[in-house]
């Protein structure tokens, strides 16, 4: 049994099929990436796993469950966005925690996950910062660890290195991968940046025009006419 399954999902807008008859299957711990041109629906997708968008029809299974009605807070997500939407009021620390004070979790408990978050993240020295007094990678760094604190078992990721410098993006790739190989969660990260999905994913899902065009292995793909 796959992590994650999307089964024949479809979404309407108005008169217009956006997303027609996706079929997708994830493993649990893999790091997947959804890969096509501006408008090809890799957003409305995510947003329909992650319960931000409802489903026109087919079935989203997460762990063999189908959740289509399940609200996104009892889903066992997070999602990293590419604007970072961070609290501009709270510190560091406290935008990270903050999920987790809105869950009631014991503010030891608290303090303990945004160290470890800020630990991986290299956010350590900035936790008393606003997010004004922060640059752009450190920035999507604290967005990142808002995901991570809560332990997630699949994290999201749209579109999230877009706003970052041609220097900046090919280090937070790195560092995501790292992420991804310490932290262990499932990950579906969706991009229009093919050179980003080729180097990034264990698995790749080429999405035209709202259909599955292809899936693969980076290098199978690649070696294809
Ligand atoms: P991508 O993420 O691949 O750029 P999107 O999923 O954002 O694509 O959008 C796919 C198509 O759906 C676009 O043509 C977009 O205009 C349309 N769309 C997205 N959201 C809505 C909405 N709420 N209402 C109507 N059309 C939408
Ligand atoms: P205010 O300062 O008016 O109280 P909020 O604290 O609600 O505003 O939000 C501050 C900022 O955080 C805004 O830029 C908003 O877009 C963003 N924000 C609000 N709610 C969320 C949320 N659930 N997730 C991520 N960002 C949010």
């Amino acid at each position: 049994m796959s992590q994650i399954e999307l089964i024949n999902i479809k979404k309407q807008f108005e008169n217009t099929e956006i997303v027609k008859g996706v079929d997708i299957h994830i493993e649990k711990g893999e790091f997947a990436v959804i890969v096509g041109p501006s408008g090809c629906g890799k957003s409305t997708l995510l947003r329909m796993i992650a319960g931000l968008e409802d489903i026109s029809s087919g079935e989203l299974k997460i762990g063999g469950q189908v959740v289509n009605h399940v609200s996104p807070d009892k889903r066992g997500i997070a999602m990293v966005f590419q604007s970072y939407a961070l609290y501009p009021h709270m510190t560091v620390a406290e935008n990270i925690g903050f999920a987790l004070s809105l869950q009631k979790v014991d503010k030891q408990e608290i303090k303990q996950r945004v160290k470890e978050a800020a630990e991986m993240l290299e956010l350590t020295a900035l936790l008393k910062r606003k997010p004004a007094e922060l640059s752009g990678g450190q920035r999507q760094r604290v967005a990142i660890g808002r995901a991570i604190v809560k332990r997630p078992q699949l994290i999201l990721f749209d579109e999230p290195l877009s706003n970052l410098d041609a220097k900046l993006r090919v280090q937070m790739r790195a560092e995501l991968m790292r992420l991804h190989r310490e932290f262990g969660s499932t990950v579906i990260y969706v991009t229009h940046d093919q050179v980003e999905a080729m180097t990034m994913a264990q698995k790749i899902i080429v999405l035209n025009q709202g259909k599955v065009a292809q899936v693969g292995k980076p290098m199978a793909l690649y070696k294809q006419p």
